[in-house]
């Protein structure tokens, strides 16, 4: 869909509100402050659109309060394109660009990347990744651990102790969704903690030969190790190239649009680029020669913006003091 169609689609600010009211009360009209489920528009000459009074607690509230597009001063359909280009971008992109394409300031397209951001970030970690799942650890900007070089031999690069990178954490599910998060150290009890977070314990795990994973491994169904360089493994489904593949898009991301990140930002971004791999589901093809595959396809735009709005009750970012922005945790 090009940005004409969507226009189609989202014809006027009432267009655009009704969409924004469709995604954010599909259980129904609440009051963002109490709760209510009673509450009747405001009607009247000076009355804004959209803008209705809860019948529990009497105040005011239209779709955006207390989200990140709380008290906006731009057009719900100029946030409409934000999240259209920036789902629509496979790297992510810059405010610069962002500023240009949907008519605003890049000091307000950064603010806007922001919040939308905020949208992104996974909060409920109830264990879902299931099947095969690869677990792997990559430190922004680092080597591979595992390369080849010129002659074909497997070049093992150390890890990322002793170095600034910031290691993530990456379970992602084969031909499923995808859990990436910043950590510390990869000692036993943080990757057993995080495994647990994000995986079910029926799952059957696929990892490298690091110590500690043979050590979470046992509290899984099943447990595999990648040799890196055996091939027989790979044939036999013991790979972890999803991880890799996942692992590469956060590299593309990082070069291509954040080529500085600051450790506050980090998972911000990480998180733009989970949500991306999720928008995808699995679909069976079959080829002409009659042989079955899986292959991955991207949602259309329409549901994404709608899993992205879905999450925006109760993420409202307010600048903080030192000019950053923060999310609002009350
Ligand atoms: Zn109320």
């Amino acid at each position: 869909m090009d940005i004409d169609r969507l226009r189609k689609e989202f014809p006027d600010e009432t267009a655009c509100r009704a969409f924004f009211e469709r995604i954010i009360w599909r259980d129904g009209r609440f009051c963002p402050h109490c709760g209510g489920m009673k509450s009747w528009t405001i009607k009247g000459k000076s009355a804004r659109a959209g803008l209705y009074e809860c019948g529990e607690c009497g105040q005011q509230f239209t779709v955006t309060t207390k989200t990140p597009f709380h008290a906006t001063k731009l057009s719900l359909w100029t946030w409409l394109q934000a999240l259209y280009f920036i789902l629509n971008s496979s790297k992510g992109v810059s405010s610069v660009f962002l500023a240009k394409w949907i008519g605003v300031s890049q000091k307000t397209a950064w603010k806007m990347g922001h919040a939308i951001r905020e949208m992104m970030e996974i909060r409920e970690f109830a264990p879902a990744l299931a099947g095969v799942v690869e677990l792997d650890e990559k430190y922004l900007g680092g080597k591979p651990r595992f390369k080849r070089d010129n002659d074909g031999n497997v070049v093992k690069h150390k890890r990322g102790h002793g170095t600034d990178k910031q290691p993530i954490f990456v379970a992602v599910e084969r031909h499923g969704q995808v859990r990436a998060i910043t950590f510390d150290s990869d000692t036993v009890p943080t990757i057993k903690g995080l495994t647990e977070r994000f995986v079910r314990p029926d799952a059957h795990l696929m990892t490298d030969q690091h110590s500690a994973y043979q050590i979470v491994g046992k509290g899984f169904a099943a447990h595999s190790y990648v040799n890196h360089g055996n091939k027989e493994y790979a044939r036999a489904g013991v790979h972890n190239n999803t991880a890799e593949s996942f692992n590469s898009q956060l590299e593309r991301a990082k070069q291509g649009v954040f080529h500085w990140l600051s450790k506050d930002h980090i998972q911000r971004y990480v998180n733009e680029v989970v949500f991306r791999w999720n928008q995808r589901r699995a679909v069976e093809k079959t080829s002409k020669t009659g042989e079955r595959k899986v292959v991955m396809e991207t949602l259309p735009i329409i549901e994404q913006m709608g899993a992205l709005l879905s999450t925006a009750f109760g993420r409202q970012v307010r600048r903080s003091r030192v000019g950053g922005i923060r999310p609002v945790t009350t």
